[in-house]
């Protein structure tokens, strides 16, 4: 199971996100604050962090600072979620270090595209499009398998 960080202060906000990645597939942490969010990588060490900017304790630039200055944390995918909407604001954030920027109120098709796009950046084996054995053999129904038991009864 893939594991998703949630940092946010918005316990409704929190609870939206965890609904959209649990329905995808995803296990969901939380984090209420900056510092808990970095106390939970170290030791949870989830694949992706999606980060609130307007957090206490530790706001969103000072925890994505820390994880890209930190040898051990720099790899980890950060997308921003904020309800920052004036322009510039998506410059500044990705130029701060995050990967990936959505907006509040959030577009779960956005969220998607996103997820996608950071997970299978880091996980190549994870490729949704590729067609599994199964669907191969609900386009080609019956034949194979009558002709194998036809085989069998000889
Ligand atoms: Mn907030």
């Amino acid at each position: 199971m893939i594991k998703v960080l949630i940092a946010e202060d918005n316990a409704v906000n929190r609870e939206l996100l965890r609904e959209l990645l649990e329905g995808r597939g995803y296990t969901v942490l939380e984090a209420c604050d900056g510092q808990e969010a970095l106390r939970m990588i170290e030791e949870a060490q989830p694949e992706l962090l999606l980060m609130d900017i307007g957090m206490p304790v530790l706001d969103g630039f000072a925890v994505i600072r820390r994880i890209r200055e930190d040898p051990r944390l720099a790899p980890l995918p950060v997308v921003a979620v904020t309800a920052y909407a004036m322009r510039g604001d998506r410059e500044k954030i990705l130029k701060s270090g995050f990967d990936g920027y959505l907006s509040k109120p959030l577009n779960p098709s956005s969220l998607t595209e996103e997820l996608d796009r950071l997970l299978i950046k880091s996980r190549p084996l994870a490729d949704p499009d590729q067609i599994s054995p199964d669907q191969i053999n609900e386009d080609r129904p019956g034949s194979k398998a009558r002709s194998t038991s036809a085989t069998g009864g000889t």
